[in-house]
């Protein structure tokens, strides 16, 4: 957002919470064209080699044979990659780290943002793209939450060194399914972490769970002192048994293929999975983007991008309105939350093939080329579909 801002003349500060480099935080990104276009009108240079390519999508059986395959072509790249190009963009004095925004207060001339230290900023729009627990939508509408979807991703990155050499061919060239009773699960190449290393291909399997949200969920966000992390726990924190039976439940239930990667993933992660829609996305002179505003369930692979189109929409609302701060927000709510709700709903779509065991017209192929890192509706990327 700050990025593109910046190319309509506009003064920016971005204000973190967190100290210091968020590169690490992520792993794999399932990325798509309009993030590339996003990129490419801020200035950095984005092509295919910010990621690697996806050949075809394979489904596996228990037993590790291909059942099908469909030739969807993608790139997949790597949190990592896109953070490091974006913040880069960014002059250094834009961004405020260990800012933690606790209230903020507006009239007709201004906006106020109010931080954990008691400092103030005042501009002339506050963007709230402070993700799915976000301070600023809570403050505009407790009422609205995330929605817990009923199953957890367990996630996890295998280095090239550590991948049996006999899987090099398929999981760094292909995504691989294997959809086991009422769960589903797949490998999916990732970027190196940067394009000057000769080796370092990585693979990142995903694995999607059935976890109840009142018992399990919690005892397996609770560390090995006891403590109880609520509903998610840092991935070093994760209890060693849990990461035991899920490699034993991988050898049980999945192909052979991706129970090794569940084996080798050294750090796995955990991440129970919420959707979220918000009734409104623009208050005066504070409007919410990205994950504060909507998340759709990570099987549609937009959560970056929609962030990326968002930030895009806002900043072509504000472009156009010629200094009417008013009708260019009201334009930005009309038009993103149609979107936003659009991806939520596509996420929940494609869920109900997991929790219901629901097979789709079409069966196999239909999963397989909606499934994972794509944006698309009927073959058509969702932004062609809202055309
Ligand atoms: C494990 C995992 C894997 C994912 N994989 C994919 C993928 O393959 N493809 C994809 O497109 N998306 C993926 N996503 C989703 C994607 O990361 C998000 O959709 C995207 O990052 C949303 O961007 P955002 O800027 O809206 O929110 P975030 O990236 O959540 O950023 C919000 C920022 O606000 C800061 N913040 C929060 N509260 C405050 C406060 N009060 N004051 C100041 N700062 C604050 C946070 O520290 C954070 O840095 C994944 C997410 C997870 C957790």
């Amino acid at each position: 957002m700050a990025n593109l801002l910046r190319t309509i003349g506009w003064e920016v500060t971005v204000f973190e919470r967190a100290r210091g480099d968020l590169a690490g935080r992520g792993a794999g990104l399932g990325i798509h064209e309009e993030l590339f276009a996003v990129m490419r009108r801020i200035g950095i240079r984005a092509d295919d080699s910010i990621g690697v390519e996806v050949r075809s999508r394979i489904a596996l059986d228990r037993s590790g044979d291909i059942i099908c395959e469909v030739p969807v072509r993608g790139i997949a790249s790597a949190w990592d990659r896109i953070y490091r190009a974006l913040k880069d963009a960014l002059p250094a004095e834009c961004c405020r780290s260990g800012m933690q925004l606790e209230r903020f207060e507006q009239d007709a001339r201004n906006v106020t943002a109010v931080f954990a230290d008691g400092s103030r900023a005042v501009g002339d729009l506050l963007v709230g793209a402070d993700g799915i627990r976000s301070t600023v939508r809570r403050l505009l509408m407790p009422e609205v939450e995330p929605r817990y979807a009923g199953y957890v991703h367990w996630r996890g990155v295998v280095e090239e060194g550590d991948a049996p050499a006999a899987l090099h061919a398929l999981i760094f060239h292909h995504m691989a399914f294997c959809f086991a009773e009422g769960e589903v699960a797949f490998s999916v190449p990732t970027a190196p972490e940067d394009d000057t290393r000769q080796c370092g291909r990585r693979c990142q399997f995903v694995w999607c769970r059935p976890v109840d949200y009142e018992i399990t969920l919690p005892q397996m966000c609770t560390d090995a002192s006891g403590r109880r992390h609520g509903v998610s726990i840092p991935p070093p924190l994760i209890r060693p048994e849990l990461i035991s039976d899920l490699r034993e439940h991988a050898e049980a239930r999945l192909a052979p293929q991706i129970a090794a990667l569940v084996a080798q993933a050294a750090q796995p992660i955990l991440q129970a999975i919420f959707d979220l829609e918000s009734p409104r996305i623009a208050f005066g002179k504070v409007v919410l983007l990205g994950d504060a505003a909507f998340v759709a369930r990570p099987h549609v692979g937009m959560g970056v991008t929609k962030a990326a189109l968002d930030a895009q929409g806002l900043t072509d609302a504000l472009a156009a309105s010629g200094g009417d701060l008013a009708a260019a927000l009201a334009r930005y709510d009309r038009e993103r939350r149609r979107f936003g709700s659009l991806v939520v709903e596509r996420g929940r779509h494609l869920g109900a093939y997991v929790d219901a065991q629901r097979s789709p017209p079409g069966g196999l192929q239909t999963i397989l080329r909606e499934w994972g890192a794509a944006g698309v509706i009927d073959g058509e990327p969702i932004s062609a579909a809202l055309a």
